[in-house]
């Protein structure tokens, strides 16, 4: 895929011409890799230089390191979604739960077990001769009398009446903005994903690395202090511990 194509994309997409999961399709279905195209090529062999940016070697080959990546598809949706989120709970009621709903879902915990009267848990050991008989591991409480408290061989423990109605709320609101916003989620999240692909496309965040330096930053996460060019340090720093005590700062 071209830029040319993915403008075309974008286009269609924007006013509705084709429906997000098309333009998914399109742009995530396509075989040709952005570094196979011509475009990729030409831009790459302009902007390469021949000496690394971050530690001066001359000795080729050279290669374009990409400083920056595009979040992936997921990560764009999940962040449009929590938008929608944040803007329903600011805007809207927060959906209403009864209790008789809350009521109906805790009768199904027929069954009882014992668990810790303090925090709750189940983790509960009984103990032969000591006394008190069971102690928490938890929270390390020590008593004679366990609690009983509801249970469902599948679902466990009954949650208390107030998380679950909460949780319930909660659920409700989810599936309300997947409901309504859903195609809209994901209609951003591909545009963005366009505008990403197209930052990347235009190389430019990206610096020229000799081997080397690509190798320690992509595998070992470390580059050349940015001061003597010598001594390696993890990527996020700016100077070696030496560099630091002539007055350098240790990051930017
Ligand atoms: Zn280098
Ligand atoms: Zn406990
Ligand atoms: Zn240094």
């Amino acid at each position: 895929m071209n830029l040319v194509e993915l403008e075309k994309i974008e286009e269609a997409l924007r006013s509705d011409k084709i429906t997000f999961a098309e333009a998914g399709e399109k742009i995530y279905g396509s075989t040709t890799k952005p570094w196979q195209t011509d475009h990729w090529k030409k831009k790459r062999n302009a902007l390469i230089k021949d000496c690394c940016e971050q530690c001066d070697s001359t000795k080729p080959p050279m290669v374009l390191q990409h400083m920056w990546q595009p979040p992936s598809y997921r990560n764009r949706v999940r962040n449009e979604y929590a938008l929608f989120l944040e803007n329903e709970k600011l805007n809207n009621s927060f959906p209403n739960v009864r209790d008789e709903e809350v009521q109906i879902y805790l009768e199904q915990f027929t069954d009882t077990k014992e668990s810790c009267p303090a925090c709750g848990v189940r983790s509960i050991s009984k103990r032969k001769t000591m006394k008190p008989t069971y102690r928490c591991a938890n929270c390390y409480h020590e008593f004679d009398e366990p609690k009983m408290v509801p249970y469902h061989p599948k679902l466990g423990v009954a949650p208390s009446f107030n998380v679950l109605k909460r949780g319930m709320a909660n659920r409700r609101l989810q599936d309300y903005i997947w409901d309504t916003y859903g195609d809209e989620i994901r209609k951003r999240a591909i545009l963005q994903g366009i505008d990403d692909y197209k930052r990347y496309m235009s190389m430019e965040d990206t610096k020229t690395f000799c081997k080397r330096c690509a190798y320690l930053w992509d595998m070992k996460r470390k580059k050349v202090c940015e001061v003597c060019k010598d001594t390696l340090i993890p990527i996020e720093m700016h100077a070696c511990y030496k560099c630091q005590e002539n007055g350098h700062p240790s990051v930017l």
